[in-house]
């Protein structure tokens, strides 16, 4: 099996580079909803969350209120590594339990993860590949502008408080150059998935030589 981390700043294609692996058949964990799943209401990080922010970031159906909490975690260092010790344990919890899943019913699968954090996090080290995809910051803030729900000074805030694209380029395996079409998009995908699969074939002759 090979695990590979997808990440990229906000608004530089993630979520359809994402896409675009799944149709191509890799099994692929989604952080976003993993991290839904663990603080549904009662839940552990839940119970934690409420503790330390107090009941206003809750809405009126005792789900977490996230446009709240985000104002307060994008503004706050300190916030913010509260609301991730509280969730990011539980997360990998949940990631490890689908990872086992899969790879008892497909060993020599390729696993990935859309990890939008990956690099600020310290995470490396928990895949085996890491996928960047690549945008120019202007690109960035257009596309998440246009795709709705933030204005252009909210992305720059968010943009601001990630490592610079062009730093994280240097700390990836592979870069999706997403400027282009989406069809030039999902060529570069194949070439990433063909090469993958053809790490995950080494391993397992490997491991059957070991
Ligand atoms: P992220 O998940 O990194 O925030 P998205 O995948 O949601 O980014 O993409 C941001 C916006 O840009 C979306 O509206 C998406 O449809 C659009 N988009 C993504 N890739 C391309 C592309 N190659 N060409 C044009 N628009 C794109």
């Amino acid at each position: 099996m090979v695990t590979v981390g997808l990440t990229g700043g906000i608004g530089s294609g993630k979520s359809t580079v994402t896409r675009m692996f799944k149709d191509e058949g890799v099994h692929v964990i989604d952080f976003d909803c993993l991290a839904r799943v663990v603080v549904e209401p009662d839940k552990p990080a839940w119970r934690d969350i409420v503790d330390y922010f107090g009941p206003g970031v809750l809405s009126s159906d005792r789900t977490l209120n996230r446009s709240v909490l985000a104002e307060i975690v994008f503004s706050d260092d300190k916030s913010r590594k509260a609301l991730e010790c509280f969730t990011h344990p539980r997360i990998f919890e949940e990631r490890d339990a689908l990872i086992r899943a899969i790879k008892r019913k497909d060993p020599h699968s390729i696993v990935l993860m859309d990890f939008p954090l990956l690099f600020e996090l310290g995470l490396r080290k928990m895949f085996d590949k890491v996928i960047l995809v690549h945008v120019a910051r202007a690109v960035q803030i257009e596309r998440a502008v246009e795709r709705g729900g933030l204005a252009r000074e909210e992305v720059g805030k968010r943009l601001d408080a990630q490592i610079p694209i062009e730093e994280k380029r240097s700390l990836s395996d592979y870069i999706i150059d997403n400027e282009g079409s989406l069809d030039d998009t999902r060529d570069q995908v194949r070439k990433v998935i063909h090469e993958l699969r053809e790490l995950a074939k080494e391993r397992e002759g490997g491991s059957n030589c070991c």
